[in-house]
């Protein structure tokens, strides 16, 4: 960097920020991190890198780090602490709940920027340490109803395709996902495609996003009603004959179903619902069908819904129709926001699944047998369940690993009021962050340039994260701090590991599907699973024949109902949240360093219709507030955001924006509904 001394030593590793899994090379000179640059060859990044990746990493040796274990004092003040007088503490209190109140009233949480290695022996302490299902990870609030609504349909809840088939595509059919900000590098070998004219884009967002601007349509639809509009597409695909016939005959089941529930479901129904023009409708649907290899790309916009899973059922239901599944170019590609959330939930911190998604019924024996223990019996609870039960006194406890809740689940006041209500909240993270401001007992734990490992990225490639640095202070890896705290608690003989490689060995034990996937084939550039052995180069394109469940899929009809959030005269906008392209998520390790000086705290993006009509000035302190609570932040007008809509990121724990957001949920898997509450704004000290 800038004024930085040159690097002495140069370390291979993978970028913690988004789920692009970008390879970086990390340069050292005395004890601290002085250039980040890219891999050259990188499979996944092919020598660039996007401003996060490059600049983020300030976090590394901030002093707001905690260097030492923190325990909270009968006054209130924190003390710091050795590690065995932590692990002490902790061990003691967690035995207590659990002797009080049984195991199920503990809820432990993993993280999506820790490695595959931390996630599998968070889920194995949970179940065979505390003896509880409880466990649950931020997938829960992104992604997990696209897991779940390809498990159900395809059998496989991952992505279907690698990065490397955007090059091969000849459309693209973008819905709720901005990746020129949230995934630079995907978008940018997108944007490239587009620009030469090899492949054609439809965007469906509310957003005018820079994709938007370059899509050969963009159907900017209003937030919460995508299940109408891929409907109405399917529609069109199926009366007017577009559909693969070949293949739906070979491989689809429920056309018939389908096709009279869809009668209904015409462009001009639609149209009406999703403020999006019929014609418009009608020639989306006729580019995705007639433009293969169709690539379908989604992000949040399209999970964060009351119907959120059901609206990637529609998905599927559009590449079920027209062929688009299994081969190259095509697919359903969910874009994961987090570095290693497709890592964290299939390491098996998800509450109904073990390791590799592998289901508790079928695969029970198996785990078992493996770590010389039983497995608990009694279902699970995911993390809304784990709030809810605080908030009804019948969890006690919560174990959070690298995730900062207070500031990331919808809806602020009921996760403060839910996380006031434990006997025992630990934190283990790099900050104190708004969670750990409220914990009991804090952990230190290494960041990902601190320790040895391995994250998974959005299309499944399983890459090695390399130590650059020593741990800062008396940080520990969090696999480390999770082994002796199982050994304080008397069960340290299952968690005996020397490295984080011999704990891979036995996530490759337990996984069939990633048994290839050795330490040493992971060298550089990584492999994409399913890899069962060591000679299997890895799948780029899954159900190539047949589908993960069985030899066909089955479409779904899925019937549209609206969210309760309702704009009325007293709250007349639709917000959606969302990231931007300095900052990421609770801006843990993006807000420390250069990149906030570039977007130094969260906006709200108006239309300036909007603006001028209310007479609110660009910068403008604004309060924004909804029917569940209201925040302060500056006013940035912006032809992006369509009028009657507001959006905002939620980057900044001073502004805090999810003490707005709604309670509503996905009504499969309970991811909270971000992307659409109803508000009003005002001057702020005017409201
Ligand atoms: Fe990191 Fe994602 Fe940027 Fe790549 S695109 S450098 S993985 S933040």
């Amino acid at each position: 960097g800038l004024g930085q001394p040159p690097a002495e030593r140069w370390t291979h590793s993978v970028c913690a920020y988004c789920g692009v899994g970008c390879e970086i090379e990390v340069g050292t000179a005395a004890d601290a991190i002085v250039s980040v640059r890219p891999v050259l060859d990188a499979p996944v990044n092919k020598g660039h890198l996007c401003a996060k990746g490059r600049n983020g990493h300030a976090y590394e040796r901030s002093p707001e780090r905690v260097r030492q274990p923190l325990l909270r004092q009968e006054d209130g003040q924190w003390q710091a602490s050795g590690w065995s007088q932590a692990l002490d503490a902790v061990a003691q209190r967690l035995r207590r709940v659990i002797d009080t109140h049984g195991p199920d009233a503990v809820g432990v949480l993993g993280s999506a920027r820790a490695t595959n290695e931390d996630n599998y022996l968070v889920q194995k302490f949970a179940r065979l340490v505390i003896g509880t299902h409880n466990v649950d990870c931020c997938a829960r609030v992104c992604h997990t109803p696209s897991a779940a609504a390809m498990k159900m349909m395809l059998g496989t809840g991952a992505a279907t395709n690698s990065f490397d088939d955007i090059e091969l595509a000849r459309c693209f059919l973008i819905v709720g996902a901005n990746p020129s900000e949230s995934h630079p590098v995907v978008g940018a070998r997108i944007k490239q495609r587009l620009l030469r004219g090899a492949a054609q884009a439809i965007v469906i967002d509310p957003r005018r996003t820079e994709l938007a601007r370059q899509a050969r349509l963009h159907l900017a639809l209003r937030p919460g009603t995508n299940v109408p509009l891929l409907n109405a597409m399917a529609h069109v695909i199926v009366e007017e004959g577009l559909f693969d016939a070949g293949f739906v005959a070979a491989r689809v089941e429920g056309l018939e179903a389908l096709r009279s529930f869809l009668q209904a479901w015409t462009p001009e129904r639609a149209a009406a619902i999703c403020g999006v023009p019929a014609a418009q409708i009608r020639e989306a649907a006729r580019l995705y069908a007639g433009s293969g290899p169709a690539m379908c790309l989604h992000g949040l916009g399209v999970t964060e819904h009351s119907q959120g899973t059901e609206g990637v059922m529609c998905l599927i239901n559009l590449a079920l129709l027209t062929g688009n599944l299994g081969r190259r170019g095509a697919g359903i590609n969910p874009l994961r926001g987090q570095n290693n959330v497709q890592g964290a939930a299939l390491m098996g911190c998800e509450p109904g699944t073990l390791t590799g998604s592998q289901s508790l019924e079928a695969s029970r024996a198996r785990f078992e047998a493996a770590w010389q223990a039983p497995l608990p019996h009694n279902r699970g609870l995911n993390l809304l369940e784990m709030m809810d039960a605080a908030e009804a006194g019948r969890l006690k406890a919560l174990y959070v690993v690298g995730f900062d809740i207070d500031l990331s689940l919808a809806h602020q006041a009921a996760t403060r009021s839910a996380l006031r209500k434990l006997d025992l909240l630990v934190v283990q993270d790099l900050f104190l962050n708004e969670t750990a401001r409220q914990a009991d007992v804090f952990l230190p734990a290494a960041s990902s340039f601190e320790k040895e490992g391995s994250f998974m990225n959005a299309e499944r490639r399983v890459q090695r994260v390399r130590r650059s640095l020593p741990p800062l202070g008396e940080a520990r890896p969090d696999w480390q701090i999770l082994c002796e705290l199982a050994a304080a608690m008397g069960l340290g003989e299952h968690f005996n590991y020397a490295d984080a490689e011999s704990i891979w060995n036995e996530v490759r034990a337990v996984w069939p599907d990633g048994a290839g996937l050795s330490y040493a084939r992971l060298g550089r550039g990584g492999l994409l699973w399913p890899c069962r052995d060591e000679a299997d180069p890895g799948q780029a394109v899954l159900h190539t024949e047949g589908f993960a469940n069985g030899p066909t899929a089955t479409l779904r009809v899925v019937d549209y109902r609206p969210s309760a959030e309702r704009t009325d005269a007293e709250f007349p906008f639709l917000l959606s949240t969302g990231r931007n392209l300095y900052q990421f998520n609770a801006g843990t390790m993006s807000g420390r360093g250069p990149l906030s000086d570039l977007r130094a705290t969260d906006t709200l993006d108006m239309n300036p219709a909007d603006a001028a009509r209310l007479a609110f000035a660009d910068g403008e302190l604004l309060q924004l507030r909804s029917r569940h609570g209201c925040a302060e932040l500056p006013l940035r007008i912006s032809g992006q955001v369509q009028p009657g809509q507001l959006f905002a990121s939620f980057h900044d724990p001073a502004v805090a924006l999810n003490r707005v957001t709604s309670p509503e949920r996905d009504s499969i898997v309970q991811a909270p509904e971000y992307k659409l509450t109803a508000a009003q704004v005002a001057r702020a000290g005017q409201a």
